[in-house]
């Protein structure tokens, strides 16, 4: 099984560089015959070759059986960059990854803003609100004159409803309530019809239950009452705004995993970005990738039928947990004064491997 691997900018490198040990050990250890195929990607490849998904690195994540992403982070780029290809563009696309699954939950020994949390969000993630990849050609957004600037907001049935299947699919193996997120009330279309195929999908699953919240009542629900959330579907734009305050509700953005998942492949990839006000400096906390590594591993492993990846990302998660539960181990944005590094040793230390 052949995995790529990809650092791309900010704290990329760093959060890659407490991940991969981890990784790597479960493969020694469990014989899950992981091969990881470094590539470049983002800035540092626009920097040595004038690209940001070069060709290369293409062709290997086509032949690859997942991807592992660090985050991209175009603040940075210099002008023409930021017009060359977007790579979380790129993967999202030319894989339609058409879910991001985004968990949020509070921990044992990690300081939150709220009791209990443990949801997660399935965000539609190849339409809605993102002009750099909503359209077959050209993009979502223009300007028809120099003071006047509009964007296209793109929802289809066949794109709601594999979405919606997808949470209806994961809520099963869950406490099995679905909550679909949307602003129907005033995006009457679009939204009116992202809410009434869900509620058609929804039918197939008559042991689901299912709400629905329009999106700014959403967030003030999560903040009231979080611990009534199993499952929550939305858009593409609304899924990346709630998903980063239900992370920063459990704790911190920086624990915060994810998956993007497709028919035909899977990238594991931290819900947050760069954070180029911390990259470099050994502050971040690598949590979200590591996790995000374990869902990779989980997936593959629900996918090929093989129960040695689902065992390895279970042993991921129970180490990271382990590693949390002690605030000696927190990093800055939990409070505590541990490196990325550090962090990424004591989980090491933490496998249980016998
Ligand atoms: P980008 O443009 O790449 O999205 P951003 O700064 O706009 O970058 P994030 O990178 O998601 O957005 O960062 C938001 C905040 O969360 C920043 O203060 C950042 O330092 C913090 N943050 C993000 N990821 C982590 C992490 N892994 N560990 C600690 N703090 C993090």
């Amino acid at each position: 099984m052949k995995f790529v691997v990809m650092e791309n900018d900010g704290i990329g490198p760093e959060i890659m560089a407490a991940t991969l040990p981890v990784l790597r050990r479960l493969n020694d250890a469990l014989g899950l015959g992981i091969e990881l195929q470094h590539c470049l990607g983002g800035l540092k490849a626009w920097e040595q070759i004038g690209e940001t998904v070069p060709q290369a690195t293409r062709d290997a994540c086509d032949a690859a059986d997942g991807v592992i992403v660090g985050p991209v982070g175009t603040y940075e780029y210099p002008d023409e960059a930021r017009q060359a290809t977007n790579p979380n563009r790129f993967m999202r696309t030319h894989f339609d990854l058409f879910a991001n699954v985004r968990p949020a939950k509070t921990r044992p020994g990690v300081p939150a803003r709220v009791d209990h949390m443990d949801l997660v969000i399935v965000r539609e993630n190849t339409e809605g609100f993102y002009a750099d990849r909503n359209m077959f050609q050209g993009s979502g957004e223009f300007m028809p004159t120099e003071d006047v600037a509009l964007s296209v907001r793109k929802i289809t049935r066949q794109g709601s409803e594999r979405i919606a299947r997808h949470a209806f699919q994961t809520a099963q193996e869950r406490r099995k309530k679905v909550c679909m997120v949307h602003k129907a009330n005033v995006l009457k279309m679009t939204d009116g019809l992202f809410r009434d195929t869900v509620a058609v999908v929804g039918r197939e699953f008559p042991g689901v239950e299912l709400e629905e919240l329009i999106v700014d009542a959403a967030t003030a629900h999560l903040v009231r009452r979080p611990e009534d959330f199993d499952v929550i579907v939305t858009t593409n734009a609304f899924g990346d705004i709630l998903s980063d305050l239900c992370s920063e509700l459990s704790g911190s953005l920086g624990l915060a995993g994810s998956i993007n998942a497709g028919a035909g492949q899977v990238m594991a990839q931290a819900q947050h970005g760069s954070a180029p006000d911390i990259a470099g400096q050994g502050k971040s906390n690598p949590t979200a990738l590591l996790l995000s590594t374990g869902m990779l591993l989980e997936e593959l492993g629900r996918r090929t039928s093989r129960n040695d990846l689902a065992q390895a990302a279970g042993k991921l998660y129970a180490a990271v947990d382990g590693v949390l539960a002690d605030p000696v181990n927190h990093t800055p944005d939990l409070g505590g004064g541990n490196t990325t590094d550090g962090f990424g040793r004591a989980v090491l230390g933490a496998l249980d491997l016998d």
